[in-house]
């Protein structure tokens, strides 16, 4: 861990930090527009001072004010209907919110119940694997269902990663409508995996394309790779609570108690085996039998759900005013720079602000000669299609009007 001082912010702020690119990013346009001049970014400081509703009206402004404060990090947040810099003078009940990218937050912890390799703050590439799968499966969500196209994610700097979704559409969603869109993309709410599932029958398509997506992986990272079942207390927490039979639980469990240190997947097919021995005992009628072991099926899909579907912070995506830290930002604790997530992306591939410096003055301050400059390339690229798309949206928008003027 490299946390960075103040004075290297100072540096990071003047020296690398792409400013034009965020607020052209977050402006929708190379043109000044209200959609900067009006939005919020808040300043946290490591006194732990945070200074909420700075708004900038050029790239240039926001630049220097940002490097004058000299914030440990800044955050994100809507764009109102006035600027928020003007807060003070106005009264309370003439600001509001008119929009904000839809956002979503996914962390590491909340997959700790089935990863062995680290835990708490730490992360490594192995169960970076968690968060890799959570994006395609949100991303599947977001393009298939929903239609969305700019949609970028970002490294949150140490364990998890945003979601940024900049369609007009979504940055426009009222916060029940964001509201809406959580229910129907957070399936997994119960983040201890300590409670069965018992998701509806037959799964709603977008669970069905989770699921087929999911299960190579369920095989690969939980059953092989992190194998949090090996451990009995693990075991009894979130996989025997899984299934529907009560009497099966038990089996298991003295079967895991006098048979200690079984894998995983020595125990994902124990259920089968002892299954089988359960209807053979109990359930004579064969449509019964058949019942049971459609009913072992489907809790056995819920537990691949329950380990590997996307978990959400629900409370970031909930409302519009909800702060977000900006892309490209430091944080704090490790020194990593907050990068967008590239294909193949791993943690320990985020430059490090300390790294950047060595290599700017080995390159005589070229930006582009450092490791920051391929994530850089790749923001520009984004930025330009999003741009695109704005324009093109608002073309449209001109021409259905004249239509109908
Ligand atoms: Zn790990």
């Amino acid at each position: 861990m490299s946390a960075p001082s103040s004075a290297d912010m100072e540096y990071y702020y003047s020296q690398l930090f792409p400013f034009s690119d965020i607020f052209y990013w977050l402006n929708h346009s190379r043109e000044p527009s209200l959609d900067m001049a009006n939005r919020e970014l808040a300043m946290a400081f490591r006194s732990g001072a945070y200074k909420r509703y700075n708004s900038y009206t050029t790239p240039e402004e926001f630049k220097q004010q940002i490097e004058r404060a000299n914030p440990d990090r800044f955050e994100i947040g809507a764009v109102y209907n006035k600027p928020p810099k003007e807060r003070d003078a106005l009264l309370k009940s003439e600001m509001h919110p008119l929009h904000k990218e839809l956002v979503f937050d996914i962390d590491m912890d909340d997959y700790d119940p089935y990863r062995t390799c680290c835990e708490g703050a730490r992360v490594c590439t192995r169960c970076w694997r968690f968060i890799t799968l959570a994006i395609e499966v949100m991303d599947s969500t977001l393009k298939e269902d929903f239609g969305f196209r700019d949609i970028m994610w970002v490294f949150s700097g140490r364990r998890g990663a945003h979601c940024w979704i900049s369609d007009r559409r979504a940055r426009m969603l009222t916060d029940i409508q964001r509201r809406n869109i959580l229910d129907y993309v957070n399936v997994v709410r119960d983040r201890t995996g300590n409670k069965r599932l018992n998701l509806v029958r037959p799964y709603h398509p977008q669970l069905s394309r989770a699921l087929e997506q999911l299960k190579p992986h369920f095989v690969d990272i939980i059953l092989g790779d992190q194998d949090p079942w090996r451990n009995n207390d693990s075991a009894f927490g979130t996989l025997i609570t899984g299934l529907h039979d009560k009497s099966l639980q038990e089996a298991l469990r003295k079967h895991w108690t006098e048979n200690p240190d079984r894998s995983s997947q020595q125990k994902w097919a124990d259920i089968d085996a002892f299954a089988a021995a359960e209807t053979r005992n109990n359930h004579s009628n064969a449509s019964r039998k058949q019942d049971y072991m459609n009913k072992l099926k489907e809790c056995k899909e819920d537990i691949v759900l329950q380990a590997l579907y996307p978990k959400l912070d629900v409370e970031v995506t909930k409302q519009t005013i909800h702060l977000l830290k900006s892309p490209f930002c430091i944080h704090p604790a490790t020194g990593n720079v907050c990068v967008p997530i590239l294909d193949g992306f791993e943690p320990n591939q985020a430059p490090k602000l300390h790294q950047l410096q060595e290599e700017m003055q080995k390159h005589g301050n070229n930006v582009k000669e450092t490791a920051l400059q391929p994530f850089i390339s790749h923001f520009e690229t984004y930025i330009d299609t999003l741009i695109q798309h704005t324009e093109d949206d608002n073309s449209l928008k001109r021409k259905r009007e004249e239509v109908l003027a």
